[in-house]
């Protein structure tokens, strides 16, 4: 088995794009791994005791679920407080985790192969575009440039050309890196105590390539030593014929503050975008992914998550395996539409007779560890107000009370102000995946309450 580092740092990839930005960064990404024990039970430590209930009451299904998807195996999830975790290093020896390198592994993801991506309208040009690249790279079209929102596949096909360069021509030197790494080497060689020699070291890293990938490169815009220093890696490979693939989530066009020469370079190849697949490329995708992953579903449930999802193929992705990971649960070989009701259905109305005010807003504030006083308080910091509108909406959507009594729950705010709160976090959901799925994890905490 990977090393339980490598195994949890996945497992945190996947997480990120499940959860809310704020449970992330206050449970998810403080929990420590510690080790996997010869009965599959996982074991992790908690930051604090009330850390440890958060993740107990709202995201143990969710880790239990990316944990499958990366051993593919189910593992039983086990968090230990800080005393617990003591405990445990005391009566188990734990094996060190073994750090010595291993020069020869493969840094492209072993799945993102051209094979198992599937082609439809949305990514036929860009798809071939990219197998042009990887079978005659420097030779047709450099800079390739693609460009496409989240989720589509646009680290997939650079890994896929990474993965297809590696087997047929492995003389060649590939570089794969999203833009935040490339920064990051760039300051520390600037930082560096031996600086010369750093950054000499940094050139030869990056300049010396047959190609050279960038991922997420939208993220230059708000560097401008980092820019300076790209311009002439990127120069200095395309004039020697060297291939440079690009990928960013807009054009370059719409990279603000990016130096209009870097602008004109990036679109002096190829660059096109990738689009949302339609229903037909849905449906082939979830088979695909179905098959690939052995998440076994019936054609039912494959083609009501093709309808139902039309956002992205990472969200596509993300439903199949959380339907399949329930089915599983409750014993099942194959997913079938009782699981899909379960996971797109979010009931309020079962919820209602047993919710007040009070409990929603103890709910909200434990959610995002602020006080009871401070939410229905004069307070006007963002930390505050944010909570303090979604408790508002949730007050107003779940129980139906008039404005005017929302307003007394809050210290005597005008009904007006009340309305105000709650139209905007109604807006902000229909445009914003985050509020959604903040939304979504505090109604779930609701159920349980
Ligand atoms: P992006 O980099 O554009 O945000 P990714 O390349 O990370 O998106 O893709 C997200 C997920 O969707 C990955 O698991 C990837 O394998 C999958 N995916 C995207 N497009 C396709 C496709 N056409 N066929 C198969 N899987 C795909
Ligand atoms: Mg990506």
């Amino acid at each position: 088995m990977q090393d339980i580092s490598s195994i949890w740092q996945q497992v945190l990839e996947k997480l990120e794009l499940r959860v809310s930005s704020v449970s992330y960064m206050l449970w998810i990404k403080t929990i420590k791994p510690i080790e996997i024990d010869e009965s599959d039970n996982f074991i992790v430590a908690a930051s604090s005791v009330s850390a440890k209930n958060q993740i107990l009451r709202n995201f143990i299904d969710k880790i239990g679920e990316c944990c499958f998807e990366v051993v593919n195996k189910p593992l039983k999830i086990v968090v230990l407080d800080p005393n617990e975790e003591i405990e445990y290093l005391k009566n188990n020896k734990v094996e060190e985790t073994k750090t010595e390198a291993k020069p020869e592994k493969n840094p492209f993801v072993e799945k993102f192969t051209f094979d198992n991506f599937v082609v439809g309208k949305s990514n036929q040009f860009v798809y071939a575009a990219a197998r042009t690249v990887a079978e005659h790279p420097g030779k047709r079209y450099n800079p390739l440039f693609i460009y496409g929102g989240v989720g589509l596949g646009k680290t997939h096909l650079l890994h896929a050309i990474g993965n297809y360069i590696r087997e047929h021509s492995p003389e060649l030197k590939l570089q794969y890196v999203p833009f935040e790494n490339f920064t990051n080497d760039y300051i520390s060689s600037l930082y560096s105590p031996t600086k010369t020699k750093s950054i000499m070291e940094f050139r030869g890293k990056y300049r010396n390539l047959d190609v050279l990938m960038v991922d997420d490169i939208q993220l230059i815009s708000n560097k401008k030593e980092t820019q300076e220093e790209f311009f002439h890696t990127f120069n200095e490979l395309i004039l020697a014929n060297k291939q440079v693939i690009l990928c960013s989530d807009r054009p370059p066009k719409e990279i603000s503050t990016l130096e209009d020469r870097l602008r004109s370079r990036f679109a002096s190849g190829l660059i096109h975008d990738i689009q949302k697949p339609d229903i037909e490329t849905r449906i082939a995708i979830l088979h695909k992914k179905s098959q690939l992953e052995k998440y076994y579903a019936e054609d039912e449930v494959i083609n009501y998550i093709a309808e139902h999802v039309d956002t992205s193929v990472r969200e596509l992705e993300g439903k199949l395996s959380e339907v399949y990971f329930l089915a599983t649960l409750s014993g099942k070989k194959v997913a079938t539409m009782a699981e899909v009701e379960d996971v797109f259905s979010n009931n309020m109305e079962e919820m209602k007779n047993e919710l007040t005010p009070d409990k929603i807003i103890t709910v909200v504030c434990d959610y995002f560890n602020t006080s009871y006083q401070d939410i229905t308080g004069k307070k006007k910091n963002k930390e505050i107000v944010e909570p303090r509108m979604i408790a508002i909406y949730l007050i107003s959507e779940i129980l139906d009370l008039p404005l005017v009594s929302i307003g007394k729950l809050f210290g005597g705010r005008d009904h007006t102000t009340i309305m105000h709160s709650r139209d905007k976090i109604g807006e902000e959901l229909k445009v914003n995946k985050k509020t959604q799925t903040l939304v979504n994890e505090i109604k779930n905490m609701l159920k349980s309450v």
